[in-house]
């Protein structure tokens, strides 16, 4: 479904019988990982609406906007396998209007140095389109993945803040059977690049267990960066972060840990994290 008028038709209807509404968010080039969530949706609500929308507004202008994979017909034949009452897939045109000229910048989660000491627009543009596809579908939960777990905070904290009315749920990362996170950009890697990618996880789950084991936090990650830059990837970060607030954290007593790590193989940007 394209439009707006049709969009509110059918879930006009559906509310008219009380049917509760989940809604995944997704950029297309599905994979299991993007699956589970529509699955997790549909145990948890009446109607499952899938959208399938690739925002132009989170790309930087030298980022892969325009080589992102565009496979929307093999998308929807893939959630056929899968409960989905509606995949909206507005135009940009429709999402963006001429004219547009507004932009939620998100504060909080989106300002501590991770994702977005890298990419500045990103959780901007995120916010942006997400409070737009909260407003149009209104739906009772939304769905987002843990594989982009700042991301997942952003826009738990942008439904509560903006008293959207939509609870956040949160679904495990999906991986390879080595351990790489799925991802739509994980067909960008070469053969090379994807026997080295694997070591992203293994690197975290080396560190998470560490941790775990009283290893100081500092030289724990120090040995990771180490290990990561040998297997041949630019890191960005990998970084010990309160798993709720996102705060640097520098020892085991100070909260719950999260490992958040981001790194480029080539031209390729992976990011992953594991919880402690
Ligand atoms: P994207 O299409 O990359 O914007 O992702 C859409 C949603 O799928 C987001 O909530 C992601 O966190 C989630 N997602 C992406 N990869 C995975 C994965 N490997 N496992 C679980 N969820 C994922």
């Amino acid at each position: 479904m394209h439009n707006l008028p049709a969009l509110n038709r059918t879930l006009a209807l559906w509310r008219s019988h009380r049917d509760t509404i989940a809604l995944v968010p997704t950029m297309g080039a599905l994979h299991a990982g993007h699956i589970s969530l529509v699955k997790l949706a549909g145990r948890r609500a009446d109607r499952v609406v899938v959208s399938i929308f690739l925002n132009p507004t989170q790309f930087a202008p030298h980022e892969d906007f325009t080589n992102y994979p565009r496979i929307l017909r093999r998308d929807i034949s893939q959630l056929t396998a899968v409960k989905t009452d509606l995949v909206w897939s507005p135009s940009v045109e429709t999402m963006y209007r001429s004219g547009f000229a507004t932009r939620v910048v998100p504060e909080g989660p989106a300002m501590v140095g991770l994702e977005d000491a890298f990419r500045p627009h990103f959780f901007s543009g995120v916010a942006t389109v997400v409070a737009k596809l909260f407003i149009q579908c209104r739906p009772d939960i939304a769905v987002f993945g843990e594989k982009d777990y700042q991301q997942l905070k952003v826009v738990t904290q942008l439904a509560r803040d903006l008293d959207l009315n939509t609870r956040v749920v949160s679904a495990p990362t999906i991986r390879e059977r080595d351990g790489l996170a799925l991802s739509s950009r994980n067909a960008y890697l070469s053969t090379q690049e994807r026997t080295a990618a694997p070591v992203l996880y293994r690197v975290l789950s080396d560190c998470a267990r560490s941790i775990a084991a009283g290893g100081p936090i500092n030289r724990v990650l120090e040995d990771g960066r180490a290990a990561i830059a040998g297997a041949g990837f630019a890191l960005d970060y990998l970084e010990a972060r309160h798993a709720d607030t996102l705060a640097p954290i520098s020892a085991r007593r100070e909260g719950p840990i999260r490992l958040l790590v981001a790194a480029r193989l080539g031209k390729t940007r992976l990011i992953d994290n594991v919880a402690v």
